[in-house]
């Protein structure tokens, strides 16, 4: 019986195996078509200043719904298109989207910045400073209201190549945000010389600020640590209203997550923009009603 069971559990691991290989090859196959015909979206989330008290910026998050598969998370398909060779051709829809997606709401005077989150691939490939450049000027959005997020462990390994794109995004006006902070190993030192603006502390730290007085103490230090460096930082994945006043209390001052806005079309971006944040803020509404 144990016999049978094991050769069981190997053909299931076997057959688990093929479906894994199967989906991501199907994905390979359809994404290059997504790029070009419309099936690729973007969905928009709002980042929240606590002391304005209203939306200050959107990060700009790419949506694939299969025809047959359905929707794909962001974080499997972009692996995909590393691993392809498509991540230019992906990261420039997305550029391209997410730049006219801003652009009206600038012309209606709405203050806003734009948060793009890129590849580490895109800048190896050495022209992710001229596709931004091509996008802004397409779309009339100012360089200073870019923001590209860039997670942390491609900052650890930075090569010469990438730090000459980062310093030529930042000479163009760009703002550079480190994504997922806290969750790599950046050193201090190293932190310190990168040409950045913005720390995105990683949402696991926000997840535990209530139940845990040393992941408070550490989220304490990072906000002193963007005081010190003159970083701002946001803190991802703000869920409940207990989160929001810990980081309040801490001197967090910008905050993204479910509690502030669920990323939405940008159909939707109208009623999130009237939506009364100050009230949220203040502690006196519930997430449902914003
Ligand atoms: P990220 O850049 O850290 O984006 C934040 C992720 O957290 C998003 O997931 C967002 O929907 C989710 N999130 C926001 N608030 C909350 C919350 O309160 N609770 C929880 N549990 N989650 C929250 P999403 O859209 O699935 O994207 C996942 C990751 O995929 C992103 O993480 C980013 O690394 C990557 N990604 C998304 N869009 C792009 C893109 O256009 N290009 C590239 N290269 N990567 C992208
Ligand atoms: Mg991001
Ligand atoms: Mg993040
Ligand atoms: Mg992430």
């Amino acid at each position: 019986a144990a016999k049978a069971a094991g050769k069981n559990c190997v053909r299931t691991t076997g057959e688990a195996l093929d479906r894994v290989v199967d989906r991501r090859a199907r994905l390979a196959r359809d994404l290059p078509d997504a790029i070009v015909d419309g099936g690729l979206s973007l969905a928009l989330q709002p980042i929240v200043g606590v002391e304005e008290g209203r939306v200050l910026g959107l990060e700009a998050l790419v949506r694939w719904r299969h025809p047959e598969l359905g929707d794909v998370p962001p974080e499997e398909f972009v692996g995909v298109a590393e691993d392809e060779g498509l991540v230019v051709p992906l990261q420039r829809w997305v550029l391209g989207a997410a730049t006219a997606a801003l652009a009206p709401l600038l012309a209606q005077g709405r203050d806003l910045e734009l948060g793009v989150n890129v590849s580490v691939r895109h800048l190896q490939a050495g022209c992710l400073a001229a596709d931004v450049a091509r996008a802004l000027a397409a779309s009339g959005v100012p360089a200073s209201r870019l923001m590209l997020e860039i997670t942390e462990s491609v900052l650890v390994e930075a090569e010469d190549r990438v730090e000459r794109e980062l310093a030529a995004l930042r000479e163009a006006g760009c703002m550079i945000s480190i994504d997922d902070f806290g969750k790599g190993h950046s050193t201090l030192a190293r932190l310190s010389r990168l040409p950045v603006d913005v720390l995105k502390m990683d949402r696991d730290f926000v997840a535990h600020i209530e139940d845990d007085p040393r992941t408070a103490a550490v989220v304490a230090s990072v906000v002193e640590l963007g005081r010190t460096l003159g970083l701002d930082v946001v803190a991802e994945g703000v869920e409940t209203p207990g989160q929001l006043s810990v980081l309040r209390g801490l001197g967090c001052r910008f905050l993204q997550g479910y509690l502030l806005g669920r990323p939405v079309p940008t159909a939707d971006l109208p009623a999130v923009l009237a939506a009364p944040y100050a009230g949220v803020l203040d502690g006196d509404r519930l997430p449902s009603q914003v």
